[in-house]
């Protein structure tokens, strides 16, 4: 292996972001920032109390509508900027991403890529809001419909994707005219501030970009949410964590997306292109070392092409190189903490306690760091876990089918719907098999489905409301209805 890259940490923001001042936390002890990869604390970030949260807000509200007053081109061409830095310094921002996240460096320079051009495409949006003027069917009157910015918005975000998760909100709530308080994972503060401090030499005003990290985040969060001048909530996270900020924005009525879990079905029918399913299957499977809400949860292959495909699977996990994300070598990094090993450990001797059987991997790596072994399962029964919950590791459990309308039923028999694979060489037949999957994105002979140009998002428990595309910048704003006579 050679030497793992490193980033400067003593030059990198570490404090809260109140209306342009970075300023100590009042929260008590500061929050140490662990390395996956050695155990080792990165650097400590500052520890928000809720007066500090209600002090985002301040910022945030006091600049509102001077912020959705300044003109649209002036908002995306500060948010160009951002792309140009951002692109500028981006294997900072990768090597950064591997420190704090523990993501392989090709997976973290994608991430970078992929954050960025939430920031172009939103600058390229901020001046595409259009809105119309019908007659009205009596003939009286027209109906003129405009998009107001939906005011202060709190966005809260997870680790696995610490700078896409964040631009991808705070892209499309500068571009609509929003003022935003973000709070990023625990786990991963570092390039969330990294990011806020790029935005203010793109030039965003004090007070429209806001940061608070806390140990409280239930607190500080509520709180924020309770304040009469919030109007909005954007929320990556579990389903879990969803359903309680679901609850906390009822009291205010919030305006709310919420990009949650998934449990993603990949289809393989009999009659697809096998190189072009096993290269999507590692895509989607492990992308971020598997610690993605689009990752790969259940991979079913027809009976006809089954022994093949586990057996190739197999061999290409087990040859990925696991090490330091931000070593150069790595494939496949750690996960974020030994909670996260457990869990996938826990599910992986569920399954074979249930009849499955270990291809490769099943088991941690005897290391410092939160390493699990790439794994294939075969023969993963119904009634296993890994197949009901999101594994969040490297483990690829495969079920074998034989019939369309069978695995279609499998497919959709979770409380998930965020999204699904299916590789055939049918066009027929994968639109057919899209149309009735639950989800609300499918990958058609394609294990990558994020883009920045693209409605994100799920159905039933996976989330409410999209991010990306056009759909995106409407999430921050209101339609305003005129009943127009003259
Ligand atoms: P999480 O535990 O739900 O945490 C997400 C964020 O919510 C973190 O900032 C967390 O802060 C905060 N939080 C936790 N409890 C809270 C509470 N009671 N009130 C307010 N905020 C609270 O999720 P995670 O473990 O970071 O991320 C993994 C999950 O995110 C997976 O389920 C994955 O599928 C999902 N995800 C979904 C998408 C999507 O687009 N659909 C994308 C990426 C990830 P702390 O860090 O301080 O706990």
């Amino acid at each position: 292996m050679s030497q793992a890259h490193s980033v400067d940490f003593s030059a990198l923001p570490t404090d809260l972001l109140i209306g342009g001042t970075w300023r100590k936390g009042n929260g008590g002890e500061a929050i140490e920032v662990i390395d996956p990869a050695s155990e080792t604390v990165l650097a400590s970030v500052a520890n928000a109390s809720i007066e500090d949260g209600i002090a985002a807000v301040d910022a945030a509200s006091a600049v509102a509508a001077a912020w959705a007053a300044t003109p649209p081109r002036q908002r995306g061409e500060i948010l160009r900027r951002a792309y140009e830095l951002m692109m500028a310094r981006s294997e900072h921002f990768a090597v950064l991403i591997a420190l704090e996240n523990g993501k392989a460096l090709p997976d973290a320079r994608g991430e970078v890529a992929y954050a960025a051009e939430f920031f172009r495409w939103y600058a390229e949006e901020a001046v595409r809001v259009s809105g119309d003027i019908t007659p009205s069917p009596s003939g009286n009157y027209r109906i003129m419909v405009q998009y107001q910015p939906i005011g202060v918005s709190v966005l809260v975000t997870p680790w696995n994707f610490p700078a896409a998760m964040a631009t991808r909100k705070i892209g499309p709530a500068l571009a609509a005219g929003c003022t935003c308080i973000l709070k990023p994972a625990t786990e991963t503060p570092l390039t969330a501030l990294a990011v806020a401090q790029l935005l203010e030499e793109a030039g965003v005003p004090p007070g429209v970009v806001n940061v608070v990290t806390t140990r409280s985040a239930g607190k500080v969060v509520g709180a924020m949410l309770r304040d009469p001048r919030v109007r909005k909530l954007s929320f990556t996270g579990s389903t879990e964590v969803g359903r309680i900020l679901l609850r906390e924005a009822s009291h205010q009525v919030l305006n709310c997306s919420m990009e949650l879990g998934g449990n993603a079905p990949f289809i393989v029918f009999e009659d697809a292109d096998i190189d072009a399913a096993l290269a999507g299957a590692m895509i989607a499977k492990m992308r971020n070392g598997g610690e993605a809400c689009t990752a790969a949860n259940r991979i079913y292959v027809h009976s006809a092409i089954y022994d093949r495909f586990a057996e190739q699977l197999a061999e290409r996990m087990s040859q990925l190189v696991v090490g330091n994300g931000a070593d150069p070598d790595s494939q496949c990094g750690p996960l974020i903490n030994m909670a996260a090993v457990d869990k996938v450990q826990e599910l992986v001797d569920g399954a074979v306690s249930h009849g499955a059987k270990i291809v490769t991997g099943g088991h941690r790596l005897n290391r410092p760091g939160f390493f699990y072994a790439p794994t294939v399962l075969r023969d993963v029964q119904k009634g296993a876990k890994m197949l009901e919950e999101e594994i969040f590791g490297p483990v690829a459990p495969l079920v074998r089918f034989s019939d369309e309308d069978e695995v279609i039923e499998a497919a959709n028999a979770t409380e998930y719907g965020l999204v699904s694979y299916v590789f055939t060489s049918d066009l027929a037949r994968g639109l057919r098999v899209s149309d009735r999957l639950e989800s609300g994105m499918v990958g058609l002979n394609r294990g990558l489905v994020s883009d920045p140009a693209a409605p994100f998002g799920g159905v039933k428990a996976s989330g409410l409301g999209r991010e990306g595309g056009q759909h995106g910048i409407l999430e921050y704003m209101e339609a305003k209805y005129t009943a127009l006579a003259w």
